[in-house]
């Protein structure tokens, strides 16, 4: 059977379960690399600048610890998935950018996905992946369908039953890390809603628990992928009027979502050498500034981020939400 290695980094918290359907209904099994650890992080930073951001330095640990795992490695080059809505640089380059940093990685099965060609450009994209198994188109579309009804069952699971991708990921397929344990209950205490990119969230040791943390501490936990497409699209109107980057705009109509909502506070993680997330966060403060109706905190990782450092701010934050919660109810 032909094994598939995929990173557990970058796109894979948003397309896993597309990803993973597509290879096994062409009958490839798919691997996934370990979470990330201090020595993925260590490795992945060795073979690239300095000022590459942190999620991508990661990603080149998760594809290093993949060699000599899998047949293929996918990395999958995602341009644009919406009417001259872009992504970042780094997701355009990351095909290139494994292939010569890490030149002796598996064969690199890599897809370019930019809506704005057209549909056909799109399906021939989607074959050549689909190739590598099988060379029946029908099977490839079959394949590809399934993939898509995947995708939009995980992302409704995740809105309906307020899951994190980990939570989303572990209930159909019982894998993955534990993640937070329990976003959903309801607790007695604050809601606090966590902006940021999923594939920092969620990585348990870039973020040092983070989310699991905010739980610990009997608080109910809101992120991004909880809200609903319409609820994001919303956020983003406010914010910065029309969609303009894919991925930030899901940071961003978050932030403007939540700050317009029932929730106690509000805290956005940026990863240390995002360009994109230093302009779209510096908007999401500037509407804090012009709306103060939330407390507001702004964290920004590295791979030096210490974590007692985090766990005080955390704990500042979250005095200064009780604080507020309770002027409110004296008034
Ligand atoms: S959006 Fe920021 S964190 Fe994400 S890949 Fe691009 S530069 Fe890195």
């Amino acid at each position: 059977m032909i094994t598939i290695g995929i990173p557990r980094a970058l796109l894979y918290y948003h397309y896993y379960p597309m990803w993973r359907t597509f290879f096994t209904a062409l009958g490839g099994q798919v691997v996934i690399s370990e979470p990330t650890s201090r020595a993925m992080v260590a490795q992945g930073a060795a073979r690239l600048v300095s000022d590459t951001c942190l999620p991508t330095k990661v990603y080149c640990g998760h594809v290093l610890s993949l060699v000599g795992q899998c047949d293929y490695l996918f990395v999958p080059s995602v341009k644009s998935i919406e009417a001259n809505v872009y992504n970042c640089s780094k997701f355009l380059g990351l095909p290139d950018v494994i292939r010569a940093v890490v030149p002796h990685c598996p064969p690199v099965i890599d897809v370019d996905i930019d809506i704005n060609k057209g549909q056909r450009p799109l399906y021939q994209a989607i074959y050549q992946v689909g190739r590598k198994l099988t060379w029946n188109p029908v099977k490839v579309r079959r394949a590809a369908l399934e993939a898509l009804e995947a995708h939009s069952r995980y992302r409704t699971m995740m809105h309906e039953q307020s899951l994190t991708p980990i939570q989303a990921i572990a209930r159909l397929y019982g894998e993955g890390e534990p993640g937070p344990s329990a976003p959903s209950v309801p607790s007695r205490g604050s809601t606090v809603a966590v902006i940021g990119h999923p594939y920092v969230l969620y990585d348990e040791y870039i973020t040092h628990r983070i989310l699991q943390r905010l739980l610990d501490l009997g608080v109910r936990v809101a992120t991004p992928e909880m809200a609903s497409n319409t609820e994001l699209g919303l956020g983003v109107e406010r914010l910065i009027g029309r969609p303009y980057w894919t991925f930030e705009d899901e940071v961003v109509g978050a932030g403007g979502h939540y700050l317009n909502s029932a929730v106690d506070g509000v805290v956005s993680v940026v990863a240390f050498g995002c360009g994109p997330d230093s302009v779209m966060l510096e908007v999401v403060q500037r509407y804090v500034k012009r709306h103060p109706t939330h407390p507001y905190m702004a964290l920004t990782i590295d791979e030096h981020t210490g974590e007692a450092g985090l766990v005080t701010r955390l704990e500042a934050f979250l005095d200064m939400v009780k604080r507020r919660k309770r002027l409110a109810s004296c008034v």
